[in-house]
């Protein structure tokens, strides 16, 4: 038959929703509560459930991460030079622009593309007060050097964890380590809210610091103790995490499932190498990236970039640019090329494969297939 139909575009990520219906019952309690935000009910039980969830002592909900990391660094007043990672999504070198804080962008390790915590030292300067390391795809940062480092020169250490939900880093929550982690539930994470954010806090009293800073910095009707913002999360969202949550584990099975099988069938496609350990229990599957290594694989990144997307699959090069090339970081001498040429190289060489719950089997073989035989 001609004019067959077009197969619909795969993307990279997608969320997956639970049935309309099952969201009804949430929406009615709203609408007869009429408590619609300001730590309602479902914003109560959700950081209750998150908590228990993930293993953590104290969450507070955001509107979105990027909200969150701006106020990370304003709850632990974080000033001066920031180290950081280039390779990640901007809003991490961006929460610290919206703070007056310089960025240094220190080069990542070329096996976990996290921050490298061998050339962290030379990048601390008498101005550095704080290290804001990604948890990269989901995999933890060397999270114990990272803390010897920050506590020999008197640094807070704030992760950027959007990626690192619900994974495990020796038998406890990658949230734990540093002064503070912040989570992202945007519709194109593991665990979404359509948008939101956490902070996870180490006591009562931080959290309770970040709970006034998201809400203007009122403590009670007539007492404002900051100049805080507008960082909460609705009821609306609330519910949906808590829906979510009821299918969290069914959904992360699902993209183990997929990660072993793109595993598998790239195991033996010479130039392309999948990253990070396989096999990984403390991993949340949140990410597919392979490195694309031309001339040992027949064409370029961009070239099978082309070639995916033109038989449907929209796979992305995160991250690429880098945080450093765009043009309110390149000026700073720590983003010169020369500086991170690992996370330049992975920059060139990256690219993410479709993976989330509701993905195809016969698109993941279909995928393994067109890299295997890209002409
Ligand atoms: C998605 C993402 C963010 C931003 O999260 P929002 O919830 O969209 O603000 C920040 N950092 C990283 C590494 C991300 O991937």
């Amino acid at each position: 038959m001609k004019n067959e139909p077009q197969p619909r575009m795969v993307y990279v990520a997608q969320p997956s929703l639970p049935p309309l219906e099952d969201f009804m019952p949430y929406l009615e309690k709203i609408w007869s509560s009429r408590i619609l935000t300001n730590n309602g009910p479902f914003h109560q039980q959700l950081e209750r459930a998150l908590c228990e969830y993930l293993g953590v002592a104290h969450i507070s909900l955001f509107a979105n991460c990027t909200i969150g990391l701006v106020t990370a660094l304003q709850a632990l007043r974080i000033t001066g030079e920031v180290i950081t990672t280039p390779y990640s999504f901007v809003a991490t070198a961006h929460s610290l622009l919206w703070n007056g804080i310089k960025p240094v962008f220190v080069d990542v390790d070329p096996d976990t593309l996290n921050l490298d915590p061998d050339k962290i030292e030379a990048a601390i300067t008498p101005q550095t007060t704080a290290i804001m390391p990604v948890h990269c795809y989901g995999h933890p940062c060397d999270v114990k050097r990272i803390e010897q480092i920050a506590d020999n020169y008197g640094l807070k250490v704030i992760y950027d964890a959007a990626h690192a939900f619900g994974v495990r880093c020796d038998d406890a929550s990658v949230l734990q380590y540093g002064d503070l982690s912040v989570l992202s539930f945007h519709a194109t994470k593991v665990f979404t809210t359509f948008e939101g954010g956490a902070i996870i806090s180490p006591d009562a009293k931080t959290k309770k610091r970040i709970d006034h800073l998201k809400n203007f910095g009122f403590v009670d009707e007539v007492t404002v103790v900051a100049p805080g913002i507008n960082g909460k999360m609705s009821e609306v969202n609330a519910a949906m995490g808590l829906l979510q949550l009821k299918h969290i584990d069914a959904a992360l099975e699902k993209r183990r499932v997929i990660d072993t099988m793109y595993r598998e069938g790239l195991a033996s496609v010479k130039g392309v190498r999948c990253v990070n350990d396989a096999g990984e229990s403390r991993a949340n599957h949140a990410y597919f990236p392979i490195m694309v290594e031309h001339p040992n694989y027949p064409m370029s990144r961009d070239q099978l970039y082309q070639v995916l997307k033109e038989r449907g699959i929209y796979a992305r090069r995160y991250f690429y640019p880098l945080i450093s090339d765009f043009p309110m970081y390149k000026g700073l001498p720590s983003a010169a090329r020369d500086n991170l040429p690992v996370a330049a190289r992975a920059s060139s060489q990256v690219l993410c494969l479709p993976i989330y719950a509701e993905l195809d089997l016969d698109v993941v073989e279909r995928t393994i297939q067109l890299i295997r035989h890209p002409w």
